[in-house]
C-alpha cells in the first residue's frame, strides 16, 4: 500500500486544480476519483460559462472566488489552450418588475467588484441580438462573461497534475475511512491509499464522504440542469450569451453559443434524490422548447443536435462550505453547486492557503510548463485547417468524424495522451468526435476501431 502526503478525492475541476496545486509542492499527492475517467461527473455537463460573478450574493466565499478563478482560469486558458470566446453577456428584460430590477442587478456588480455592467434600452437590444422574441424592454450588458471548454478545463488541470507528479487514480471509489493517530487509510473499491492529509472534493458525493469522516453538517440535493443543443447553422443567431433576469425561483434559462460553434438552451433547475439521474426528461424538454420559441423563435426552425443533463451538487445554503479539520487533518470542500468550473482554480488557492498553515506548500523550482491542449474551439484554428500541421503529419489531414471535423491524428494524440481516455465518451470529451449531428452514426464504428486498436 503506497502512503501520500495528501489524497485529494474526486477528479472534476475542483479536485484535479486542488491536486495540480498540491502536486507543485514537495509533497507525495494523490488524486482518487471513483469513475473511469476524470471529468465524468458534473464537470462534464454544465453550461460552460467562465463566469465574471457579477450576479453573486455579494460577502460570500463564492463571490470572491468566482471574481478570482474568472481571472486564474483565464490565465490558464491562455496558457494551456483551453478555448475561450469572450462573447460577453446581455441580460433581458421581458418585463417592467424585470427592468426596474436592472439598476439594483448593477449595483450588486458593483459590490462584486464588477463595474463594466451598462443598462441598455429595448433597441440596443435589439440591435445585439436580431433574432430575440419580441417584447423585450430592455437590459443590462455583461461585457466579461464569456464561453469556455468545461472539458479541456478538467483535463488540463489533470493533465498538469500528472505532469507534476500527481498519482491520479482512477477507477479508486473511496468507500471507507479508518483515522489513525498519523495517517488516514482510505478503503477503496480498487484497494487501500492511506496519506496524512486528506481533501474531500467529491462534488455529489461529499457529504457521504464527509459522514464517513464522522461529521453530519450538509446533505446534497442533485439539482438536474436540462439542456438543449442546437445546430451549428443556429450559431449567427446567438452572437452573445442571452441571460434572464435572475428571480426567486433561480438564475432561469439562457440562450447562449457553445465553444464547439452550436447555441444551447438551458438548463432547468429541479431537486431530484437520485444522483445518478443525468438522463433528460420529456417535460424538461417540452419546457426548454417553450422558453426557446419565447426567446428566440427563429430557434424552433433549427435542428436540435443533442439533449443533456447534468446535476449541480446543492447543499441547501447561499454558500459554498470549505473547511479544514485540522484534528482530523482533513478537509471538505463541499456545496460547488453552480459556478465550480469558474472557481475551481480560486477553490484550489483557498485551499491552499487554508493546508499551508500544516504543510509546506511552497511550489518546487523546474516545475513543467503548463500542458497544451489540443484545441476544441470552433473559432479556432483546428488541425483539419491547418495546412502547415498537416504538411508535418498528413494524420491532421484524415477526417474521421465529418460533422466535427475530427482528424485521425486528434483521436491518435488523445489516446496517447498523458491521462488518455479510458472509453468512448472519454475520446469524445478530448477531441469532439461523435458529437455532431449525426451524434456517431457515421463515424462511431471507425472510432470504437481506431480507440481498440490504439488500446490492443
Ligand atoms: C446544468 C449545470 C450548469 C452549470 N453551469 C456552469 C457554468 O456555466 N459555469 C460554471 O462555472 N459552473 C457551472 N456549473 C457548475 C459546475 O459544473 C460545477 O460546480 C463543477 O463542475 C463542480 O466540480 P466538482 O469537481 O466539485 O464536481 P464533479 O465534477 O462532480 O467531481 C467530483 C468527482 O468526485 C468523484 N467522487 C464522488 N464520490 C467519490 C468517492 N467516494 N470516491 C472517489 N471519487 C468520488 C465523482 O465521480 C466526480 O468525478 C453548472 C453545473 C450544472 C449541473
Amino acid at each position: 500500500m503506497t502512503s501520500y502526503d495528501v489524497a485529494v478525492i474526486g477528479g472534476g475541476i475542483v479536485g484535479s486544480a486542488i491536486a495540480r496545486l498540491l502536486g507543485g509542492a514537495d509533497l507525495s499527492v494523490a488524486l482518487l476519483e471513483a469513475r473511469g475517467d476524470v471529468g465524468d461527473g458534473t464537470s462534464k455537463a454544465n453550461t460552460a460559462i467562465l463566469h465574471t460573478g457579477f450576479d453573486a450574493k455579494p460577502g460570500t466565499l463564492e463571490s470572491r472566488l468566482v471574481a478570482r478563478g474568472y481571472h486564474l482560469l483565464g490565465e490558464y486558458a491562455a496558457a494551456t489552450g483551453i478555448p475561450v470566446e469572450r462573447t460577453g453577456a446581455l441580460l433581458v428584460a421581458w418585463s417592467q418588475e424585470q427592468l426596474d430590477a436592472l439598476p439594483g442587478l448593477r449595483d450588486k456588480a458593483a459590490r462584486n467588484g464588477y463595474t463594466a455592467c451598462e443598462i441598455v434600452d429595448a433597441a440596443e437590444v435589439r440591435r445585439r441580438v436580431p433574432a430575440l422574441g419580441p417584447g423585450a424592454l430592455g437590459g443590462l450588458t455583461v461585457p466579461g462573461e464569456s464561453v469556455i471548454c468545461t472539458w479541456t478545463t478538467n483535463l488540463a488541470l489533470a493533465t498538469d497534475a500528472v505532469n507534476r507528479g500527481v498519482r491520479l487514480l482512477r477507477g479508486h471509489r473511496v468507500t471507507a475511512v479508518h483515522q489513525g493517530a498519523d495517517a488516514t487509510r482510505l478503503t477503496t473499491t480498487a484497494g487501500e491509499v492511506t496519506a496524512r492529509w486528506v481533501v474531500n472534493a467529491a462534488g455529489l458525493g461529499a457529504d457521504r464522504l464527509d459522514a464517513l469522516f464522522g461529521h453530519d453538517r450538509f446533505t446534497v440535493t442533485p439539482r438536474r440542469g436540462e439542456l438543449l443543443v442546437f445546430d451549428k447553422l443556429a450559431r449567427p443567431l446567438a452572437p452573445c450569451i442571452v441571460l434572464p433576469v435572475p428571480s426567486s425561483a433561480g438564475k432561469g434559462v439562457l440562450v447562449s453559443p457553445t465553444i464547439y460553434g452550436n447555441v444551447m438552451v438551458g438548463p432547468t433547475a429541479e431537486d431530484l434524490s437520485d444522483r445518478t439521474a443525468t438522463g433528460t426528461s420529456e417535460a424538461g424538454l417540452a419546457f426548454l422548447w417553450e422558453k426557446a420559441a419565447a426567446l428566440m423563435p427563429a430557434l424552433t426552425e433549427e435542428e436540435v443536435t443533442a439533449t443533456y443533463a447534468g446535476l449541480r451538487a446543492s447543499a441547501g445554503r447561499d454558500d459554498y462550505l470549505i473547511d479544514l479539520d485540522a484534528g482530523q487533518r482533513y478537509l471538505l470542500v463541499g456545496g460547488i453547486r453552480s459556478t465550480g468550473l469558474t472557481a475551481g482554480m480560486a477553490i484550489a488557492e483557498h485551499v491552499a492557503g487554508l493546508l499551508g498553515e500544516h504543510l509546506d506548500l511552497a511550489q518546487r523550482a523546474g516545475l513543467p510548463a503548463p500542458p497544451r491542449m489540443p484545441n476544441l474551439g470552433e473559432a479556432f484554428t483546428r488541425p483539419y485547417q491547418d495546412a502547415a500541421a498537416i504538411a508535418a503529419d498528413p494524420e491532421y489531414g484524415r477526417v474521421v468524424c465529418f460533422c466535427e471535423r475530427v482528424t485521425r491524428g486528434e483521436l491518435r494524440d488523445a489516446l496517447a495522451s498523458p491521462v488518455p481516455p479510458a472509453d468512448l465518451e472519454g475520446l469524445r470529451r478530448r477531441t469532439r468526435v461523435m458529437n455532431g449531428r449525426c451524434q456517431g452514426f457515421y463515424c462511431g464504428a471507425r472510432v470504437r476501431e481506431i480507440f481498440e486498436g490504439e488500446n490492443e
